[in-house]
């Protein structure tokens, strides 16, 4: 059991709510009884490791997103050594706008894979104007590859969890639009390049 505010300000890197709200664009209201109320975007509320954007006085009040339409797909997935009630390795969320056959707004997040819940920003924007096909969702991995830096623990090595979320990535899309694609056509051309970042 757990809450909605103490997930993110828990801060933990892998934590489940903050990814799925991190993909949804968030922003988050933080109350202060002397200074008042202030809104954060929830991808700029982690500086670092266990480091926020927040005072000690300051608590989470309210988060805030854009209802989904019909023109909005959404997805999470975490991958873990327990089926239930574990921490994830590596999760991820995604959340695109449609317009057509083409994404007119995406926002990727992922957790395991930095030292902070990470709001993939630059995966995010590449995605935009992209056509939904194996190409784009291949280029867009390479990209994504280079905006982590897992690190080697309990959970896996680094080379290992980059595998996950180009697993995750994957499953976004298979799930999204089973139509469109197959595992085995996705991974044909393995985009994974193990050797982005070797710490
Ligand atoms: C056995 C176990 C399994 C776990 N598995 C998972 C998992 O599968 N997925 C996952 O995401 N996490 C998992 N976790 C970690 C979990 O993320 C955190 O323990 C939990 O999210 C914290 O939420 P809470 O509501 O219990 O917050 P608390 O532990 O009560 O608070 C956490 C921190 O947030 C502060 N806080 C709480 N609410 C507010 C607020 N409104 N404003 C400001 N500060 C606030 C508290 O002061 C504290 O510093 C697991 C933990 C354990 C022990």
């Amino acid at each position: 059991m757990g809450t909605v505010a103490g997930n993110f300000v828990n801060a933990s890197p892998i934590g489940d709510f903050t990814i799925f709200f991190l993909a949804l664009d968030s922003t988050i209201t933080l109350r202060d009884a002397k200074a008042g109320t202030r809104d954060v975007m929830l991808n700029a509320f982690y500086k670092g490791y266990k480091q926020l954007n927040k005072s000690p006085e300051e608590i989470v009040s309210s988060v805030h997103f854009t209802l989904p339409s019909k023109n909005t797909r959404f997805n999470f997935e975490k991958v873990s050594k327990r089926t239930y009630l574990d921490i994830a390795s590596v999760n991820s969320a995604i959340r695109l706008e449609l317009d057509g056959e083409v994404i007119r707004e995406a926002h990727v997040s992922a957790g395991g894979v930095a030292p902070v819940p990470k709001y993939l920003a630059n995966t995010s924007a590449f995605l935009v104007g992209k056509p939904i096909t194996n190409d784009t969702v291949r280029a867009a991995i390479k990209v994504m590859n280079n905006e982590i830096a897992p690190i080697s623990d309990a959970r896996g090595t680094s080379e290992y969890k980059r595998l996950l979320l180009r697993q995750l990535f994957f499953a976004h899309f298979l799930e999204l639009f089973p139509e469109r694609f197959t595992l085995k056509e996705l991974v044909a051309t393995p985009p994974y390049e193990a050797s982005a970042d070797k710490t």
